[in-house]
């Protein structure tokens, strides 16, 4: 489903550039949950906005589909993306004055499906995430962990196959992390979903099928 080899990022900004991994290959199954885990600056980030295509490798090659990325057109990469990929992210990233409801609809719509396919999927997944009696509330007015399985509900509007997740608890107590994992699981028992995700809390790894650590620039 996603794999990639030899992923080398090395960023140039002050004197002297900075080489943040090399080498890195892994593979991703179809329905598999990863979770990367490493010290604060050891490139998880990195490694996941380069295999979401948010960004491009220095070194190495990524295949989605069996398909080498960097034979593709930009236009061809963000039909990709949006096909391929939802996102969560530490932050919610809820637009403030758009409902819960809206903001789970609306990227169904900027991927240009109809306003009745989004708003049907958009119900399900707030009956899913358990706030379908909070769909008109805004953001503001929802708790963290309420915020964020809104965010996770919004990242699956669009059926992606590959989940990305960053930290996606790292703002949320335990209760609610493991909830939005509860959720995680419930989603993957009736459609395939591989699960990607950057993590610190080691009771939400030991839920992986596998875990693999960033350090000193390499996986392990
Ligand atoms: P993590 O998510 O594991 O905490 P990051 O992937 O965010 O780590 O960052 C890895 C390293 O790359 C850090 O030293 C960070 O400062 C550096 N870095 C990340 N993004 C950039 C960037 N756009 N420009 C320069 N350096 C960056
Ligand atoms: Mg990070």
């Amino acid at each position: 489903m996603l794999c990639c080899r030899g992923l080398k990022r090395v960023f140039v900004t002050g004197h002297e550039p900075l080489t943040v991994f090399h080498d890195v290959s892994l593979e991703l199954s179809s329905n598999e949950m990863v979770c990367i885990v490493g010290a604060s600056g050891s490139g998880k980030s990195t490694l996941l906005q380069l295999l979401g295509l948010l960004d491009t490798p220095t070194e190495g090659v990524i295949e989605i589909e069996g398909r080498d990325v960097s034979l593709l057109r930009g236009s061809e990469i963000d039909a990709l993306r949006r096909r391929m990929f939802g996102f969560v992210f530490q932050f919610h990233h809820l637009l403030p004055e758009f409902s819960a409801f809206e903001n789970i609809a609306l990227p169904g719509r900027i991927a240009r499906r109809s306003q009745s396919e989004s708003e049907q999927k958009a119900w399900e997944l707030l009956e899913m995430i358990g706030l379908k009696d909070r769909a008109s509330h805004r953001p503001a007015e929802l708790s963290g962990g309420e915020q964020q399985r809104v965010a996770v509900a919004r990242a699956l509007v669009n059926q992606p196959k590959v989940l990305l997740m960053d930290e996606p608890t790292g703002n949320l107590d335990r209760e609610n992390g493991l909830r939005v994992l509860e959720i995680l699981d419930a989603l993957r028992e009736q459609n395939p979903l591989a699960v990607l995700m950057v993590t610190h809390n080691p009771e939400i790894a030991d839920k992986a099928d596998r875990i693999l650590t960033l350090e000193d620039g390499q996986i392990r």
